[in-house]
């Protein structure tokens, strides 16, 4: 029987010196020391020794029981002491580590590009003028000599809300509102968002453009040249050569489209420019008599120019971007390369 306890006190000691966490300690504790652990069965084997030693192998069981506890109660605070350091390895803060900056948004490659072209008119004394997107029929055809029947509305697909309301084609319409409600001259741009049903590499239903009219007694299509003109150098560089070729719209007249030399190519002829070396970016003309009839000017005095622009297109040419479509997906991994 001592040979037993002495056994079971040296294996419980080793045991003991190998616990690594207080998990494994309370295992340990129970082992041994709970209401079926090895010591514990002990007493209950007192009474196959015989009687004259019975209580010299009681105190033995006794002075082992004592023995593991204060060992275990010493072990705890060092498994303690040992988990706490662990976990203060742990949730070590490196204070120097910089920090995470939370992503800034950015204004859309469009924005940008629509501010641009803001920009440029307005220190050319420019206002900026508004309209609704949705509009009636009366401002988006009628009154800018589109009648009903008028071939020139089969150049645009239009949604329609109702008969006489739609989403505004152009931003043209904005022309027709500023002149009836402001007195001359009018020198105003429009920017703003255009509907048009048409979807593939260099249409999107919904685009944007820039308008500008400017209206006053003795305006010249000279005039309109030198404005176009130093638009074009300020956005796409001083170096850039423009052309204005004959074209026709309802409500100018005459009218004209105006291109630049090929951005991409230098007018040496690609696949952007069709091997021509120009690029058309805006349509323009003199204000149709027409058009300032339905506002009620003196059409023998009064003379303007207007002209409209596509931002998108602007934007694909200074950015080398050949699929409109690429701007309204809302990919990230595309619109943050514009900063
Ligand atoms: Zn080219």
């Amino acid at each position: 029987m001592r040979e037993v306890l002495e056994q079971i006190k040296e294996r419980a000691i080793s045991e003991l010196s190998k616990l690594e966490d207080l998990k494994s300690l309370k295992e340990f504790k129970v082992k041994f020391l709970g209401k079926k652990g090895e010591v514990t069965q002990l007493v209950k084997r007192l009474k196959e020794v015989a009687p004259e030693e019975r209580p010299v192998i009681g105190r033995l069981i006794n002075e082992i029981k004592q023995l593991l506890e204060s060992r275990i109660a010493e072990k705890e605070k060092e498994l303690k002491e040992l988990e706490k350091q662990r976990r203060f390895e742990k949730e070590r803060i490196d204070v120097t580590l910089p920090g995470r900056f939370p992503a800034f948004g950015l204004k859309h490659p469009i924005v940008q590009v629509m501010e641009e072209v803001v920009d440029v008119f307005r220190s050319m004394g420019f206002q900026v003028a508004e309209g609704p997107e949705i509009e009636e029929d009366y401002y988006n055809f009628e009154a800018l000599n589109i009648p009903p029947d008028h071939p020139a509305r089969d150049m645009q697909d239009t949604f329609y809300v109702s008969d006489r309301v739609l989403l505004r084609t152009h931003t043209s319409p904005v022309q027709i509102r500023v002149m009836k409600k402001y007195p001359l001259p009018i020198r105003i741009i429009a920017p703003g968002r255009v509907y048009r049903r048409d979807f593939d590499v260099s249409h999107t239903p919904m685009f944007h453009q820039v308008e500008g009219l400017l209206v006053d007694e003795g305006v010249t299509f000279a005039e309109l040249k030198g404005t176009l003109q130093e638009f074009a150098r300020r956005i796409f560089g001083e170096e850039t050569k423009v052309r204005f070729r004959p074209s026709f719209f309802p409500f100018t007249e005459p009218s004209a489209e105006m291109d630049i030399g090929c951005v991409i190519c230098g007018g040496e002829g690609c696949r952007v420019c069709k091997g021509t070396g120009w690029l058309e970016i805006l349509g323009c003309g003199m204000v149709d008599p027409e058009v300032f009839k339905s506002v009620g000017y003196d059409t023998e005095k009064v003379t303007g120019y207007a002209f409209g622009l596509g931002v998108e297109r602007i934007a694909m040419l200074k950015f080398g971007i050949d699929d409109i479509r690429l701007f309204f997906e809302n990919d990230l991994r595309f619109l943050s390369q514009f900063v």
